[in-house]
């Protein structure tokens, strides 16, 4: 899913493409992809923008009528330039023709929203008024980038849980995902796993100059490309680099060299958290939670079998090897059988 660089960069160049146009026409394409009834969309047309900015990881298209189009992305959404206009653009959902000032008088541009994948929740909200106090906005926490060390150290600190989960938890601060918090906590040499309510005041110190750090060289890469990115193709210290060597980190929000460690992955069925052992978790393994499930799970199997089986032989994990998360991808030879 796109994060807050990402969206960022994009209202910068819709900004720098679009200006102050004047919205011509608003096609629904898809449904579904609108998830407001009132006011209607097109209220918006024959409005001009007043800007294309950003809320968390949504993009805001204001209308000098008052009217807003907050358009959420979610994982595969895509908003982008639309010079075909066909009548059934593929993956489709809604689609902005704006009249430009030309050279010879007005000319039409259109952008279209898109979305890749079965998912189905990218999609539009038309609000009339303040479009921060509405849904789907209301309930965002602070933007991480505007909180102060001590701001942002009292809203972690209230949360009793995984650190790794706070900081992706849009309620408490906004614009983070999965790849910033991977990078902040390499950064500030933090478990994803430390109890957010549990850091002391040095912790605290890092892991705001590593967020603010993070933030803004992911930021200042997006503003190089001429399109909204993956977040998966931005440079990473540890995301994404599972089994590839620690590089340490030079810049600005921690103090780390390049260790002899490799990049671990604990793995969730939607995402995978990445960390380094020597400079996270002083070398302790995290468990992977889908594996020790399973490994449970055949351990119960495995006291099964040697009540089942006459000859008195059972099974047991092979000889763990040094990575516990390589076990989830052949989980067979995990288990051998022995009398
Ligand atoms: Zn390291």
């Amino acid at each position: 899913m796109p994060e807050m660089p990402e969206i960022q960069a994009h209202a910068e160049r819709m900004t720098t493409a679009i200006g102050s146009a004047e919205l011509v026409k608003f096609e629904l394409l898809n449904f579904a992809g609108l998830k407001t009834f009132n006011p209607a969309a097109d209220a918006a047309v024959g409005a001009s923008l007043t800007s294309v900015g950003r809320r968390a990881k949504s993009l805001l298209i204001a209308f000098d009528n008052g009217h807003t189009h907050v358009v959420h992305l979610m994982q595969g959404g895509r908003l982008r330039p639309d010079p075909k206009r066909s009548k059934k653009p593929r993956n489709g959902i809604a689609r902005w023709v704006f009249a430009l000032d030309g050279p010879d008088g007005p000319v039409e541009e259109a952008w279209l929203l898109t979305e890749a994948g079965t998912e189905r929740k990218a999609g539009v909200w038309a609000v009339d008024g303040d479009p921060l106090e509405q849904e789907p906005l209301s309930n965002l926490g602070p933007e991480a980038i505007d909180l102060s060390r001590d701001e942002f150290a009292t809203l972690i600190g209230a949360q009793s849980r995984r650190l790794h989960g706070v900081l992706r938890t849009q309620g408490i601060v906004s614009g983070l995902g999965r790849m910033l918090a991977n990078e902040i906590l390499f950064r500030a040499g933090i478990s994803p796993f430390a109890n957010a309510s549990k850091l002391d005041e040095d912790e605290l110190d890092r892991l705001h100059a590593a967020m603010l750090a993070a933030v803004e060289e992911a930021t200042a890469h997006e503003r190089t490309l001429d399109d909204i990115g993956k977040s998966a193709d931005r440079p990473s210290l540890v995301h994404n680099r599972a089994g590839e060597p620690c590089l340490g980190c030079h810049g600005k929000g921690k103090k780390t060299t390049a260790c002899d460690d490799t990049i671990r992955t604990v793995e969730y069925r939607k995402y995978t958290v990445f960390y380094c052992p020597t400079h996270q978790t002083n070398g302790k393994t995290l468990a992977d939670n889908t594996t020790s499930k399973f490994l449970k799970l055949l351990r119960q199997l495995s006291e099964l079998l040697v009540f089942l089986c006459p000859s008195g032989g059972t099974f047991r994990p092979r000889r763990p090897r040094q990575q516990v998360p390589q076990m989830t991808g052949n989980s067979s030879s995990c288990f051998e059988f022995v009398r």
